[in-house]
């Protein structure tokens, strides 16, 4: 069983021809709204290209919003009975893309703000194999979250988007999964992501580094560092890619597999995303990624 402890946001989209200067109104394209935020998007990926049995611990408002995530989610077969309401808006991201395919991204929060840790919370994190948690929630919900878990269940932290971390958070902390630049926040100085696991190996146990197209680093205290190659794929839009890793990654995780063998299902999952528009609406099926971790 996988809890994911996180964000939920609805992504309103709309392609420029540039992104608008302070004080500037641009025409754009035609809006896209759809379901996304790091910690639905995980859940989201656990359940449908994972396997796993998921539930979603996070806010949602009494909005539109909150049904066009509910939906997503339940889709998915995602548990959502620990999904709390309340009385700020659904979190919302304004995304402008522009012709090269970078993204200006405003995220209000809303709900996001208030997710806790409540009885009905506890009770199921407490029955979870894997607790996997993001930064787009307050840390103190992240320090109960991680505090929650039973004797043996692993704390995933995504330390995404980058902050600090104070010590109740490193000192839970089971596997750490960071892209490059989140890495090198952490570890205070950019590297190699060799020697940027190396670093943050002091503070935790394990730390996968994400690299994009060139796949993902994995790294345990004691064990030989490994590389896990990304399957060659033509990238479409890759909003998404890192949060369909890690839920899958906690997915094989909950499982019993081993670190490597997680992050190469996490891999295929994340190279298929990419290949689909979208957050949510992109992460593939299990079989398909299966398929491609078998290749
Ligand atoms: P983030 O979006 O958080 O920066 P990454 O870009 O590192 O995360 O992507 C997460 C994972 O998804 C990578 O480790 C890789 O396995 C897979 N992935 C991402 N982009 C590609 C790509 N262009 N081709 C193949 N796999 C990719």
């Amino acid at each position: 069983r996988v809890v994911v402890v996180g964000s939920a946001n609805v992504d309103l989209v709309v392609d420029v021809p540039r992104h608008p200067a302070g004080g500037e109104t641009i025409l754009g394209g035609e809006l896209r709204r759809t379901p996304g935020g790091k910690g639905a998007n995980q859940a989201v990926a656990a359940a449908r290209a994972g396997g796993a049995d998921t539930t979603f611990v996070g806010a949602l408002g009494r909005d539109d919003s909150a049904e066009l995530l509910l939906g997503s989610l339940v889709g998915a077969d995602v548990r959502t009975d620990a999904v709390e309401r309340v009385d700020s808006p659904t979190g919302t991201a304004l995304i402008t893309v522009s012709p090269d395919g970078e993204n200006a991204i405003v995220v209000a929060p809303g709900a996001n703000a208030h997710v806790r840790i409540g009885a009905a919370q506890t009770e199921r994190i407490a029955a979870a194999d894997v607790v996997l948690a993001q930064l787009e929630i307050p840390l103190d919900t992240v320090v109960a979250a991680a505090g929650a878990r039973r004797d043996g269940a692993l704390f995933v932290l995504n330390a995404a988007p980058s902050r600090e971390l104070p010590d109740e958070v490193w000192d839970q902390l089971d596997v750490l999964v960071v892209n490059e630049h989140e890495a090198a926040d952490l570890a205070g100085a950019s590297a190699e992501p060799e020697s940027l696991a190396a670093a943050l190996l002091a503070r935790v146990p394990a730390v996968v580094i994400t690299l994009g197209a060139r796949g993902s680093l994995v790294a345990e205290r004691d064990v030989l560092a490994v590389r896990v190659p990304a399957a060659p794929v033509e990238a479409v839009d890759t909003t998404g890619a890192g949060d369909t890793y890690c839920g899958v990654l906690a997915a094989a995780l909950a499982r019993g597999a081993g670190l490597a063998e997680a992050a190469r299902l996490a891999g295929a999952a994340g190279a298929l995303a990419v290949t689909r528009p979208g957050a949510q609406d992109a992460v593939p099926r299990a079989a398909d990624v299966a398929a491609l971790a078998e290749r």
